[in-house]
């Protein structure tokens, strides 16, 4: 029986940890100190490092895991990380080590170029590093809106019960800049009050699930007639193309505040 430990890191990243009791893996860990900790504490073996983008807030933690544990590395082959041992893309399957999960990987680039996801079908678990976060999406550091926007529709694909461990907690500005953009969609103001509750008792509000996400993050819900509407009120959108629909939105929180 395979669980996930969530381990905090920095400001608002989430380090995840999937074992079997006895071994572990890692996603993308900016930091080893508390891996190291969190493997000790709960008595794991370190097996295999799993990364989705180059962000040093993602891979930081690398080189002193590898010191302890030298295992093998997955990420993307798109991406200069010169620790990994197994480059990954599009269709590419995984069995990881020492914990047999099976994972999918999925290309979704936008925030970084080479960006990848990791899809474990059978647990509907997925790892979506900085692309899909729970009511919102990463920045677009590298990659363009229409790659970014794609992206996001591949992973709005996979089946709804699908659990989202994205890597921040960025969940509830994410949800105020949502209700700005549509102010009348009460699937929203709903999760606001969960989402609010569990910071309020000091839970994480990661993961989220696929149906979740498509009934209240804008980014998943750009096509919606009404969203162009409220850009178009607001003053940042002339075309309702729905690539310039996902742009205006993106650049808007931006400088949302
Ligand atoms: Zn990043
Ligand atoms: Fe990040």
């Amino acid at each position: 029986m395979l669980k996930i430990l969530t381990v905090p890191a920095f400001q608002d990243n989430y380090l995840w940890l999937i074992h079997d009791g006895v071994h572990a893996a890692v996603v993308d860990p900016g930091d080893a100190v508390p891996i190291l900790s969190a493997l000790a504490e709960n008595r794991l073996a370190l097996a295999a490092i799993l990364l989705t983008h180059h962000h040093a807030d993602h891979v930081g933690g690398v080189p002193a895991l590898l010191q302890r544990f030298p295992v093998p590395v997955f990420g993307p082959r798109g991406e200069n990380i010169p620790q990994i041992t197994h480059p990954l893309g599009e269709g590419n399957r995984v069995t990881v080590p020492g914990i047999g999960v099976q994972l999918s990987v999925l290309d979704v680039p936008g925030h970084t170029s080479g960006h990848i996801a990791y899809h474990a079908r059978e647990q509907d678990w997925l790892f979506c590093g900085d692309t899909l976060f729970a009511g919102g999406c990463g920045r677009l550091f590298e990659g363009t809106p229409d790659q970014m926007a794609e992206s996001l529709e591949k992973l709005a694909g996979l089946p709804e019960q699908t659990q989202i461990f994205c890597a921040h907690e960025y969940t509830l500005a994410n949800l105020r800049f949502a209700n700005e953009v549509e102010p009348d969609n009460m699937a929203l103001k709903a999760r606001i009050e969960r989402e609010q509750a569990k910071r309020d008792r000091g839970e994480p509000t990661v993961p989220s699930t696929v149906g979740i996400e498509k009934e209240t993050n804008p980014f998943l819900r750009f096509r919606e007639q009404h969203i162009a509407d409220r850009l178009i009120a607001a003053g940042h959108l002339s075309s309702r193309e729905p690539i310039a629909v996902f742009a205006a939105l993106r650049g808007w929180k931006n400088s949302y505040r």
